[in-house]
């Protein structure tokens, strides 16, 4: 039944998982929005209708065609769809457009300056207009939203978008904006015509500010003009501040800082549950976690490496960029009393590094450059240990799931790793270097052989940490409650 009381959200995401996702973003918003519903938030999903979405699959209903928006120096004609969120009440808006027929998230490549990322100008241009585009969709559906809930720098001109409507329209009058970061570093670097073709004012002060050395950059609009802004772990919100890791923006979040929070994600919980997943050769519980190696058994086959459930098994899920440590893995490793196995995509220079690994040691390390869900929890299921060596971690949602699945983490301590690996679940090292690393894969897999007992121990320690959303949305409704004050 309709409550009045409910708070209202509209939360806006370049990637919603299962519909469209890429990494970790898309996990978030298909999965936070369902923990808020869960609390009585009224929460609607905007998500761009991408050329690759299924319509039959996921039921999504065109509800009205033609909307007009000015965008582009010019009027554009979109499209309004609607769908929910798999097994759930939670309405998702598509925004149908000629900017996202193309088969791919993210239509530009990354390009990189100094450790920043950015991405094409059509990518901004794309973005820019989704963002614009979700808040006439609110309108359209009659959804006065209490809070815009604004992910990442594709949605970073939000709040620009709404101060700028709020000058001719009542609509949005009450409505507050919080913006959350998942990654600094990639930033949306556009050129000063964005001013124009968005048709944002021109004399907002952030913007006129950014604009003084002739660009604007999304990432900084979010920041600066958002009534509210959060990451998503606790050490990553302290991180961020420091040179080190702010990605050069550090001096920009440090205007912010009081208004700057971390709240730590979730994993969805029954989407990766060993005990019910479908997409794994045998399901297990911490009752029998015999059953786990039965799944090591399975991936071993599957990727050729020689079958044996007492070999040591080290897993690894990830983007091939940068930011993921991927190079601290060398030839040197090929010594480990253990196999490897790499699931990823991205950067040639890491994909070829880890294909000469392979070729040069066949017993040793598996590499498979793909995305695929189902060899994702294979892994999950099938390592004894999971490794994330990451430079920075905003959150990380690997280790968690690898927890989750009785495989033991090794991660860099920084950031969300550092906030969710503990002692008694796994392992941490701090210095970003190959032989630190390489030490504690070697003391890990000392407890491995020969101490199995405290293994287990690690292992049903992960299993029984509580990675569930209802935590996190709560610190979420918390925010939006301050927001409302
Ligand atoms: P990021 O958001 O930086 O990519 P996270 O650890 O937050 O990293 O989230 C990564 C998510 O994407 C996890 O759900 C992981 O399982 C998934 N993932 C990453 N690469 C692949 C891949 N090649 N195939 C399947 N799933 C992947």
């Amino acid at each position: 039944m309709f409550n009045k009381s409910k708070i209202k959200i509209l939360f806006l995401s370049a990637e919603v998982a299962p519909l469209a996702k890429v990494g970790g973003l898309g996990d978030v918003a298909g999965a936070l929005p369902k923990a808020l519903a869960a609390l009585g938030v009224d929460i609607r999903l905007c998500l761009p209708l991408y050329g690759f979405i299924d319509k039959r699959i996921y039921q999504i209903k065109k509800i009205k065609t033609n909307i007009e928006i000015p965008f582009n120096n010019g009027q554009q004609k979109l499209n309004l769809w609607q769908t929910f969120l798999p097994n759930t009440k939670i309405p998702v808006y598509l925004i149908e457009h000629s900017y996202f027929v193309s088969k791919k998230i993210y239509q530009t490549k990354r390009l990189i300056n100094k450790n920043k990322y950015s991405r094409g100008q059509t990518d901004i241009n794309r973005f820019s207009f989704f963002t614009r585009a979700s808040l006439e969709a609110a309108k359209i559906i009659n959804f006065q939203p209490d809070v815009v809930h604004a992910n990442d720098w594709h949605a970073g001109l939000v709040a620009d978008f709404v101060a700028t409507l709020k000058e001719t329209d009542n609509f949005f009058k009450k409505s507050k904006t919080l913006f959350t970061i998942h990654n600094l570093a990639n930033q949306g670097l556009a050129s000063p015509e964005i001013v124009n073709v968005s048709g944002i004012d021109p004399d907002i002060i952030t913007i006129k500010d950014d604009l003084k050395n002739h660009d604007l950059v999304m990432m900084v609009q979010g920041i600066l003009a958002s009534d509210l802004i959060n990451t998503v772990s606790p050490t990553y919100a302290k991180e961020i501040l420091t040179k080190e890791y702010g990605a050069g923006l550090e001096k920009v979040l440090a205007l912010r800082k009081k208004h700057l929070s971390g709240i730590l994600n979730g994993i969805d919980i029954d989407f990766f549950n060993p005990e019910t997943d479908k997409l794994i050769a045998k399901n297990y519980s911490i009752k029998n976690l015999k059953g786990k190696l039965k799944n090591k058994l399975a991936l071993q086959k599957k990727l050729g490496l020689p079958e044996n459930e007492k070999t040591a098994l080290i897993g690894i899920v990830t983007r091939f960029v940068k930011q993921k440590g991927i190079e601290l893995i060398i030839e040197n490793f090929s010594k480990l009393n253990c196999q490897f196995v790499f699931l990823g995509t991205g950067e040639k220079r890491y994909e070829d590094a880890l294909i000469h690994l392979t070729n040069k040691y066949p017993k040793k390390f598996s590499v498979q450059i793909k995305f695929d869900e189902k060899l994702a929890h294979e892994i999950y299921a099938g390592s004894d240990i999971f490794l994330v060596p990451s430079r920075f971690e905003p959150c990380g949602l690997t280790q968690m799931i690898a927890m989750r699945y009785g495989s033991v983490p090794i991660v860099r301590a920084t950031g969300g790793l550092k906030d969710t690996v503990k002692t008694q679940v796994g392992f941490t090292f701090k210095k970003f270097n190959s032989g630190t690393l390489y030490k504690m894969i070697n003391k890990s897999l000392k407890i491995y052989y020969k101490k199995p007992s405290a293994w287990r121990r690690l292992q049903i320690n992960g299993m029984k940490q509580n990675f569930s959303w209802e935590k996190s949305a709560k610190e979420y409704l918390k925010l939006y409650r301050e927001l409302l004050k």
